[in-house]
C-alpha cells in the first residue's frame, strides 16, 4: 500500500565531498536521493523511513556522457534514463545501453530516474546492470576515505545491497570499448512493457571465424543479484559454431546451464518455474540473435573487400 511520504529534512549539497560529509554525519538516518523514483516508492511503502534526505540533483557536472580517447564511455550518475535513450553517442557505440534505456519504465520514470540511482538501488532487476556487466563496466565512487573504482562484477552483493560504503557516492560509470566485431543484445521479459523485468538477459559474443572466442551472459531478476552466468559462458567459449544442428544443440545446452545457475523466486511478477523457462528462451534467443549479427557483419565485410 502507498501512503504519503513520511516527514524528513532535505539537504541540497553542491559537491560530492559535501554529500559524503553529510552521509557520514547522518549515518543510518540518511538516504541519498537522485530522481527519487525508487526511494520515494520505498518511503511511501514505509520500507525506508529516513529522517534526512540528501538530494544530489543540484551537483553540477554529474550528468555528462562522453567518450575518452580510447573510445571508453563515461556516464555521469545523474544522467537520466531518457538522456541515455536519446544519446546519439551511446546509440552509435553502445547500442545495448540504448536498448536497456528504451525498455525501462514509463516516460515519466525515464525523465526523472538516473543511471546512478538504478545501480545504487542494487535491485536484482535493475535494467542497466546486465548490459553493463557484459560490457565489463565499473563504477568510480568517492567517500570520506577517498576514491576507488569498483568493477560492476562484484558491486551487487544482495537484493538492495551494493559494495558501496554508507558515505560513498557513485561519481562515474566507466564502460570500456568492447572489441571490434563483438555483438551485444539486451532482452527483457515482463508482463506489461512498463513493468520491471520478470527475467532479463544480456548477451555478448565475439567470434574468430567460426570459433567462439568470448561470450558473456548476464542475467537479471532471476537471483538475489544480477550476475554473470559463467558456467553457461564456459560451455560456449572455444567451441566451433557450425551453423547446423550441432550448433543448435550447443546453444540449447548453454541455455540449460544458464537455467541451472539462476536462483529465481516466486513473486508477484512470476513463478520461479516460469522464470526458468524464460531464462532458457532469453539466453538461446540472445545467442542466436548476436551470432546471426556477427555472421551478417562478416558477410558484408567480405562483400566490401571483394
Ligand atoms: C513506475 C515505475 C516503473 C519502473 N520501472 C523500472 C524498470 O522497468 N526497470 C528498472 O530497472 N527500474 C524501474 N523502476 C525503478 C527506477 O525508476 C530506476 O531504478 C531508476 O533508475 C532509479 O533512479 P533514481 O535516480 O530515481 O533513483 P533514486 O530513487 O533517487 O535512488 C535509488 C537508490 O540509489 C541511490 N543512489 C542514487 N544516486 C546515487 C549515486 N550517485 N551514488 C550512490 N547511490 C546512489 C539512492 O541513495 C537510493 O538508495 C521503476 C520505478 C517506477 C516508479
Amino acid at each position: 500500500m502507498l501512503l504519503g511520504l513520511p516527514e524528513f529534512e532535505m539537504f541540497f549539497p553542491r559537491s560530492v565531498e559535501e554529500t559524503c560529509a553529510l552521509l557520514a554525519k547522518h549515518g543510518q538516518d540518511a538516504q541519498m536521493v537522485a530522481g527519487g523514483t525508487d526511494l520515494f516508492v520505498k518511503m511511501k511503502q514505509r520500507r525506508l523511513v529516513p529522517s534526512v534526505l540528501i538530494n544530489i540533483k543540484r551537483i553540477s557536472g554529474l550528468d555528462q556522457i562522453r567518450c575518452d580517447a580510447d573510445g571508453g564511455l563515461h556516464i555521469g550518475p545523474l544522467t537520466t534514463i531518457q538522456a541515455i535513450r536519446e544519446s546519439a553517442l551511446i546509440a552509435k557505440h553502445f547500442p545495448v545501453l540504448s536498448e536497456a534505456a528504451g525498455v525501462l519504465g514509463t516516460e515519466q520514470v525515464r525523465n526523472l530516474g538516473t543511471i546512478g540511482g538504478n545501480l545504487g538501488n542494487a535491485s536484482p532487476s535493475a535494467e542497466f546492470a546486465p548490459p553493463l556487466l557484459i560490457l565489463n563496466a565499473s563504477v568510480r565512487c568517492l567517500g570520506r576515505r577517498g576514491e576507488r573504482v569498483v568493477p560492476l562484477d562484484g558491486f551487487f552483493v544482495g537484493p538492495g545491497k551494493s559494495a558501496l560504503e554508507t558515505d560513498e557516492v557513485i561519481t562515474d560509470i566507466q564502460v570500456p570499448n568492447p572489441p571490434d566485431r563483438a555483438q551485444l543484445v539486451y532482452l527483457k521479459h515482463s508482463l506489461r512493457r512498463m513493468d520491471v523485468a520478470m527475467a532479463a538477459a544480456a548477451v555478448f559474443v565475439l567470434l574468430d571465424g567460426d570459433i567462439c572466442r568470448d561470450v558473456r551472459i548476464a542475467l537479471g531478476a532471476v537471483a538475489p543479484t544480477v550476475f554473470r552466468a559463467r558456467g553457461a559462458e564456459q560451455t560456449l567459449i572455444g567451441k566451433r559454431l557450425t551453423g547446423d544442428s550441432r550448433e543448435s544443440e550447443l546453444l540449447e545446452e548453454v541455455a540449460q546451464v544458464a537455467v541451472g545457475e539462476a536462483r529465481p523466486i516466486d513473486d508477484i511478477r512470476g513463478y520461479a518455474s516460469y522464470r526458468r523457462k524464460v531464462v532458457a528462451m532469453l539466453v538461446r534467443h540472445g545467442l542466436e540473435h548476436v551470432i546471426a549479427q556477427v555472421r551478417a557483419q562478416a558477410t558484408e565485410r567480405h562483400a566490401n573487400e571483394a
